[in-house]
């Protein structure tokens, strides 16, 4: 029997009020990991109703009081880190290398994180001349909707849960209906760590219905979205009627341009963990390799060489770096991108076949994929992929590659790789993207602002600056001297107001 997970609603752990469930499928093998409560509008509606009585109370506490709940957060996150960290590897397919070093570290430091910058917001004082004071202060949105995606279920859902709660907001989130076991888990612990009811709540089911009624609830006074661009436009029209703003992080389609100077060996590194960390499975995936005509057959050469090395197969071997994709839909969907790749022109130079080896044979595995000689125009250089397939062209000056890169629906992040920092400044000021690195590909971390422009989103995740998307900025004026201030105030006094003016 697989084990039966629970929402978490107004401080409670229970099932859908219909009791049906959703299997969550192993995509390395096929089999069943657990299930989650395929919740309706329902248990939307009872979250919500929760969050919102929950709200005063909560935007009452200090910032100390709420993060000495994110501290004891952070410790049962790493007490429960093995365990956790196989459940994702299982739930989703990343590996396990990953999922233990980078998501359960990255999610027990983000507590951490949010609750010392939590405690260090500030507002401002304005110069409205000697009679007066003016000031801003922050405040909290009331009930914030999150809804995350399944490449990093975990992360990306305590990267939201944490500047909201730490702002003062209560939450409802919306897991990814294929991977929400983490988060469900995640409820487990808000519990025990000692969060009001109805400060968190978590209901799983899917997009299409909960989702939607998330974003469509009255008292959800925002939304924050992370996953496809396309289910990002649809939000953004549901939460339109109501004026309700939405922060969206979506897709992209990622540069990573190599100059003629630039030095090989690091550059492969890069390529290789910017285009296939999580079986490619990331936004901020380097999926597009511009390459300087003068180096483009080293670059091929080394390239292909490098990820020929990689080892694809069982996510729970800590050895593995390539695990399967998600489901069996997303891969049936790379597959069909590869073979539009091979009937478009492009030049097969690794891969695209399915793997096909005791340890691959029962999941959903895409061997590492890279096409050379690519038109920049071709779906492969232009749409997202999200999966362990690369597509690679040649550029003849700095100008052309900052053209190509930027020839795209997309604006999330891109690397330059050179030693001519200088030059590499001039491309960073002339990508249309969120972020540009120099050197580097797939640096993600709390310090930095993360997110994107055009269809990858307009709102940011990570840093200090995350805390404005979960607040509202309130102007407060102060007369100082309890006489008319400015020249036509003191002739309303006593009168009538329109015959004053
Ligand atoms: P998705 O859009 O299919 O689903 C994301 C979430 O939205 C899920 O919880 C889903 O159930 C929900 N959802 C689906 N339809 C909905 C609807 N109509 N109304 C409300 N909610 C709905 O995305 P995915 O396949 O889970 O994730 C992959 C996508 O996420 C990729 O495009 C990737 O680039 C993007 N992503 C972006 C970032 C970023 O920071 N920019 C980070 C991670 C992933």
């Amino acid at each position: 029997m697989a084990a039966e997970y629970r929402v978490l609603i107004n401080g409670e752990l229970c099932e859908s009020a219909t009791r049906e469930t959703m299997d969550v499928i192993n995509p390395a093998n096929g089999r069943i990991v657990g299930q989650a409560p395929k919740c309706t509008e329902l248990e939307v509606d009872r979250a919500a109703e929760a969050a919102w009585k929950a709200a005063p109370g909560w935007a009452e506490t200090s910032p100390t009081e709420r993060a000495e709940i994110f501290f004891r957060m952070a410790n049962l996150l790493r007490k429960h880190r093995q365990e956790w960290a196989r459940l994702e590897t299982m739930q989703y397919g990343g590996p396990i290398f990953k999922t233990l070093n980078f998501d359960m570290r990255f999610d027990a430091e983000h507590f951490e994180f949010m609750a010392g910058v939590g405690r260090a917001v500030t507002g401002a004082t304005l110069p409205v001349g000697p009679q007066a004071m003016s000031m801003t202060i922050r405040q909290p949105l009331g009930v914030v909707g999150l809804i995350t995606p399944w490449n990093f279920p975990l992360v990306t859902a305590i990267s939201k849960i944490t500047p909201a709660l730490m702002m003062g907001n209560t939450a409802v989130v919306k897991p990814p209906s294929c991977a929400p076991l983490t988060v469900l888990k995640l409820g487990e612990l808000a519990v025990e760590a000692g969060f009001p009811p109805g400060v968190l709540n978590i209901v799983t089911g899917l997009g299409s219905s909960v989702g939607e009624a998330l974003v469509r609830h009255p008292y959800v006074s925002k939304i924050n979205f992370t996953g496809d661009s396309e289910t990002g436009k649809r939000i953004l029209a549901l939460a339109s009627a109501a004026v309700k703003p939405v922060a969206c992080e979506l897709g992209g389609k990622n540069a990573f341009i190599v100059l003629p100077d630039a030095d090989m060996e690091p550059t492969i590194e890069g390529a290789i963990w910017g285009g296939f960390f999580n079986s490619g499975q990331n936004c901020g995936a380097s999926s597009r390799y511009l390459i300087h005509e003068s180096v483009y057959d080293q670059f091929v050469e080394k390239f292909v060489a490098a990820a020929r090395m990689l080892r694809v197969g069982d996510p729970s071997n800590p050895e593995t770096m390539i695990g399967p994709v998600a489901y069996k839909g997303h891969r049936d969907n790379i597959e069909r991108f590869v073979e539009r790749a091979k009937e478009s022109g492009a030049r097969l130079l690794l891969g695209g076949e399915r793997p096909n080896t005791p340890e691959t044979r029962d999941g959903y595995f895409v061997a590492p994929t890279i096409f050379g000689d690519c038109d920049p125009k071709s779906e492969l250089m232009q749409e997202e992929v999200f999966g362990p397939v690369v597509g690679l062209t040649k550029f003849r000056t700095p100008e052309e590659a900052v053209q190509i890169a930027n020839d795209s629906r997309f604006g999330l992040c891109a690397s330059i790789w050179t030693r001519d920092i200088r030059q590499g400044l001039v491309m960073a000021k002339q990508l249309k993207v969120g972020t540009v690195w120099l050197n580097q590909h797939l640096s993600i971390v709390f310090e930095c602002p993360w997110g994107g422009c055009k269809e990858s989103g307009h709102s940011k995740e990570n840093s200090i600056m995350v805390l404005d998307e979960y607040s509202m900025m309130k102007n407060v004026w102060i007369d100082l001297v309890g006489t008319p201030s400015t020249p036509w105030q003191g002739r309303f006094q006593g009168g009538n107001r329109l015959d004053a003016l």
